[in-house]
């Protein structure tokens, strides 16, 4: 008896990746896995944005599907697209229009608490605060 087994071809799989990324000082992209540290992949370096990207694989080619400057241990500002942006173009692909998500993150200057901004409202969720007006994560 001959057994078939549903063996997908090349072009119907969609594969979606998603990769941790950080932008080093060279304006180079570096991804590494998704559970690694942002700090890890930038090698311990100053970087100019960091994040989660997705990329989208059909066929023979990967593109950029979505990136988000979600890095608790650089907390990017949402303002260093366009940093990200070429060094997407510098490594070949094609960048989105901008951050899929922005994550906004401020610190706390009085408890220390690193706060997620939501709905524009600058309080710190631990202690009640009010958060700086300038962002303080540099
Ligand atoms: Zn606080």
């Amino acid at each position: 008896m001959l057994w078939r087994f549903p063996i997908a071809r090349p072009w119907e799989i969609d594969l979606t990746c998603i990769a941790t990324f950080i932008v080093d000082e060279n304006s180079t992209l570096r991804i590494a896995d998704r559970c690694s540290e942002h700090v890890a992949c930038a090698g311990g370096r100053p970087v100019q944005s960091a994040g989660k990207m997705t990329f989208q694989v059909d066929k023979d080619q990967a593109r950029v599907h979505a990136v988000t400057n979600q890095s608790t241990g650089y907390c990017p500002e949402p303002q260093s697209w366009p940093q990200v942006a070429d060094a997407i173009r510098k490594a070949g692909l094609v960048a989105p229009a901008g951050f899929h998500v922005n994550f906004l993150l401020w610190k706390c200057t009085d408890c220390h608490a690193l706060n997620v901004i939501k709905e524009g409202v600058f309080v710190c969720a631990m202690c009640d605060a009010d958060l700086p007006a300038d962002w303080n994560l540099a």
